[in-house]
């Protein structure tokens, strides 16, 4: 499921509630957010899987 290198981070409510928000991360610290709806009341950071918290 998703490989470390791709820099693809998932919402942290993608299991509960499966939503399809998504961002990318690049290695100089920047990201794209790929998918910004949340089909819930987003939170306002996410914990990536680094130990970042990046705004979602
Ligand atoms: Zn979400």
């Amino acid at each position: 499921m998703g490989r470390q290198s791709s820099g693809l981070r998932y919402c942290s409510q993608r299991q509960a509630a499966t939503c399809p928000a998504r961002i990318r991360l690049h290695h100089t610290g920047g990201l794209d957010v790929i998918e910004s709806a949340h089909n819930h009341p987003p939170p306002k950071y996410v914990k990536t899987s680094t130990g970042h918290y990046v705004k979602c």
